[in-house]
């Protein structure tokens, strides 16, 4: 801040205050998309390594802004959470994808897919989620066992007896909590006993280096064989060269989702994909 004679400052420092304009703007933004249902949702397939089938698919929801074209979850989904208009728009994201792979589900011949939805903390502050969830499964037509919720460990660090309580209460549901970029936090081997985790999902970071950094090799065959001992289904993320595949497959990951296999696709697109 500039200092103005003897004790006064100026706060808002040009750029400062245009990044602030623009954040307003933005939330405004924002509220106009919820109400107009400006969003859309692209699904990664997730594969089986071993034999290349696709078991399932990840929400990862898109902006169809009307002036700036696609916003990465990235750009919105944390003033989404500030703001907590994260909460319709995550129960809007639940019902859509739940209803979308119902559908596909009921065309497809052999197991029916799963489908992964990433859940924020402040959705998980409600304690409506869980009717939330319910009432999503139940209108989709979806058997609860075909749904994952992902939680990253940033959420989980909210040691809360409530948030443990209503993981509880989702898992009664039928369903299955994974942990996402797991080893990028804190203290990833602690959240695995404290809570009812039944997939872990190996961050990108991991699977980058996985060829060429024998560290990054031993951490992740270390994860998947930990995955192993607690009976938990591993999930490689961002494989995106066939040499990360054979390290990983080699090493027994029974899963991954990456550029290598697919990007994330329209509806139409994975439509396309299972019914050719
Ligand atoms: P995430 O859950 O870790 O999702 C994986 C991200 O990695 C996605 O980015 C995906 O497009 C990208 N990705 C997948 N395979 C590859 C690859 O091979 N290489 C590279 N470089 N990237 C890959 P996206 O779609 O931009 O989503 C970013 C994050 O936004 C997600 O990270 C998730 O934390 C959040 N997000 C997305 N959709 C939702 C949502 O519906 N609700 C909430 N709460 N968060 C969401
Ligand atoms: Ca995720
Ligand atoms: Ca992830
Ligand atoms: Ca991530």
């Amino acid at each position: 801040a500039k200092k103005h004679g003897k004790d006064r400052f100026e706060v808002f420092e040009p750029a400062m205050q245009e990044a602030f304009q623009e954040h307003i703007a933005l939330e405004a933004d924002l509220r106009r998309a919820v109400v107009r249902h400006e969003f859309e949702l692209r699904y990664q397939p997730i594969v089986h390594l071993h034999t290349g089938e696709i078991t399932g698919v990840e929400a990862l929801i898109r902006w169809m802004h009307p002036d700036k074209g696609i916003v990465p979850p990235m750009d919105f989904i944390p003033l989404a959470e500030e703001t907590g208009m994260i909460v319709p728009i995550g129960e809007w994201v639940l019902r859509e994808a739940t209803a979308r792979v119902a559908q596909w589900n009921a065309r497809r011949e052999g197991p029916p897919l799963t489908v992964s939805v990433n859940i924020s903390a402040v959705q998980l502050e409600q304690a409506a989620l869980v009717h939330v969830v319910d009432s999503a499964l139940k209108s989709a037509g979806l058997a609860p066992d075909r749904l994952v919720l992902e939680l990253t460990e940033s959420l989980l660090v909210d040691h809360r007896a409530a948030t443990l309580e209503r993981l509880g209460a989702l898992k009664a549901l039928g369903l299955r909590l994974a942990i996402d970029d797991f080893g990028t936090g804190y203290s990833s081997l602690a959240y695995l006993r404290r809570f009812p985790v039944d997939i872990i999902k190996i961050d990108k970071s991991f699977v980058d280096d996985v060829v060429d950094e024998p560290t990054a090799a031993a951490l992740t065959h270390g994860i998947i064989q930990l995955g192993r001992a607690l009976e938990l289904s591993t999930i490689a993320e961002g494989i995106e060269h066939a040499g990360q595949l054979t390290s990983l497959a080699g090493g027994n990951c029974e899963l991954g989702q990456g550029y290598y296999f697919a990007e994330p696709l329209t509806g139409a697109a994975i439509s396309d994909l299972l019914f050719p």
